[in-house]
């Protein structure tokens, strides 16, 4: 018989509730979305109680459109971490309160992991070089004895920062990626930035300071987004580089909110096929915070025996990547 589990996401922007059942299939899958007020950031607090506001409507829903009754699931899995202390807290509240009414095994997940699992997913790639870019992360990882291996990440800002935070700072709405890409495709002259790569690590925080500088001397948008996406990708192309040859992988996977970028798509694909690699990218539905990130992560994670008591399951804001047992990969 299927089993069928409830995964909820909770980490920054995205309240998320969805049913995955361990066929594979993501059989619902609601979202509701915090947005900060006009020119702001994340504020934590804020965020969170969005969240707490739309939980009980968004967990709801996820069990209607799937057609399945709360008593049905055979585990909850909730965002364990990393990301924001009180945003985290919401869903692991709510994780924990349908897994002990309903009682049913409780599964942290790592949201991270989540991003890779459910772009294997949809891709069907087995054993990738990954490249996880995001909000919260940039990093190329490689999965060896038990756990996600890193190969280079950024050393400061992540990618999504770099594109959100530079919108935010020269008026265009968030987030900031899809407005850069939008805009980018007008530009034409390669302009004059910081290009940083230190061993197979990338530093964004310089190019983001002479991007805002070049604003401010009245630089062209156009352009100035352009050649912000062209040194910003191709910092992370040549690292990303680097790792393929030395890992020798086969396939290159490309997961996370910015993996929707094609311009990002384009350039990596590049590479792969020098390498001889197949270039894969998670489902556009996919690619941002999900709750079926978590429920399908969370199957795989049950059914390897990773459930957690309610009295441990407290939420993990900095739980990196490469911390993770991950017991049900081969
Ligand atoms: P994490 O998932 O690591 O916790 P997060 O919650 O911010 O971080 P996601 O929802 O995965 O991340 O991704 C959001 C990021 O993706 C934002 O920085 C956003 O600007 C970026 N993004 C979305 N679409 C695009 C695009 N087309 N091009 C570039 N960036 C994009």
């Amino acid at each position: 018989m299927r089993r069928l589990c409830l995964g909820i996401e909770s980490t920054a922007h995205t309240f998320g509730a969805a049913i995955a059942s361990d066929d594979g299939r993501i059989v619902s899958d609601v979202r509701d979305i915090y947005v900060p007020e006009a020119g702001k950031g994340i504020h934590p607090t804020g965020a969170a109680q969005h969240h707490s506001s739309v939980a009980d409507k968004v967990v709801i829903a996820a069990f209607k459109d799937a057609h399945v009754r709360p008593e049905k699931i055979d585990a909850v899995a909730f965002s364990c971490g990393p990301g924001l202390g009180p945003c985290l807290r919401v869903g692991a509240t709510v994780a924990r309160a349908i897994s002990v009414y309903f009682q049913k095994p409780l599964v942290p997940v790592n949201h991270a992991i989540a991003h890779i699992e459910i772009a294997s997913l949809t891709t069907g790639a087995r054993d990738p070089l990954v490249v996880l870019v995001s909000g919260g992360h940039t990093a190329i990882a490689t999965y060896a004895a038990r756990r996600w291996r890193i190969c280079g990440e950024t050393e400061d800002i992540t990618l999504g920062n770099l594109l959100d935070m530079f919108a935010r700072a020269t008026g265009l709405s968030t987030p900031g990626g899809p407005e850069v890409e939008r805009m980018a495709e007008n530009g034409r002259e390669m302009l004059d930035l910081p290009y940083t790569v230190k061993g197979n690590d990338v530093a964004y925080s310089g190019l983001l300071t002479a991007a805002l500088r070049e604003h401010k001397k009245g630089t062209q948008m156009a352009d100035l987004c352009f050649s912000l996406q062209e040194v910003a990708f191709s910092m992370l192309t040549e690292a990303t580089e680097r790792a393929l040859a030395h890992t020798g992988k086969r396939e290159l996977l490309l997961t996370g909110g910015v993996a929707a970028n094609r311009r990002l798509q384009s350039m990596l694909e590049s590479i792969a096929q020098e390498h001889e690699a197949e270039f894969r990218v998670v489902d556009r539905r996919f690619s941002g915070d999900s709750g079926a990130q978590i429920a399908w992560t969370g199957i795989l994670a049950f059914k390897a025996g990773l459930t957690v008591s309610v009295e441990e399951s407290h939420v993990r804001p900095r739980w990196r990547l490469d911390e993770v047992d991950v017991a049900w990969r081969r």
